[in-house]
């Protein structure tokens, strides 16, 4: 059977403001089932949710996604989608998470050369200054023209 003639069916999806209508293709878990493109657009994947920095919030699936790869196996994959109304802002880091990260970000800024502390991140790929890298380069012969 050509899946693109798969028979849709008309359900009506609250998202916690709207009543949308749309055509899934039947249900799973007593959840309308839409496949890649067919969702209402208030209706978000958690990776969606994540890549817009919400998250679902507690909140139930409201559908599910089904959808295949293209490669290497067609493999289906099934998604809860979850409603964009509902959903929450990241809640802001901790005062523990906001240390953590300006460790880390503290420590891209670190020359390993002269140890200090830069007012820009030193490239990953010396981890130098670009005074010591300069340095570097110039105690290096042959390699400036
Ligand atoms: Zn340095």
């Amino acid at each position: 059977m050509n899946p693109r003639n798969r028979k849709q069916t008309v359900v009506t999806v609250f998202d916690g403001r709207t009543h949308h209508v749309a055509l899934c293709r039947g249900e799973r878990d007593g959840l309308p089932v839409f496949g890649w493109g067919e969702a209402p657009s208030t209706l978000l994947t958690r990776s969606q949710l994540r890549a817009v920095e919400l998250r679902p919030n507690g909140q139930d699936p409201v559908a599910l996604l089904v959808f295949r790869h293209h490669r290497p196996y067609a493999r289906e994959t099934v998604a809860e989608l979850f409603s964009i109304e509902r959903a929450a802002a990241y809640r802001p880091p901790t005062s523990a998470q906001r240390a953590a990260l300006a460790r880390a970000m503290e420590a891209r800024r670190v020359c390993v050369d002269c140890t200090r502390v830069q007012e820009y991140c030193v490239p990953t790929s010396t981890r130098q200054c670009w005074a010591c890298f300069e340095l570097e380069q110039i105690d290096r012969p042959g390699v400036a023209a």
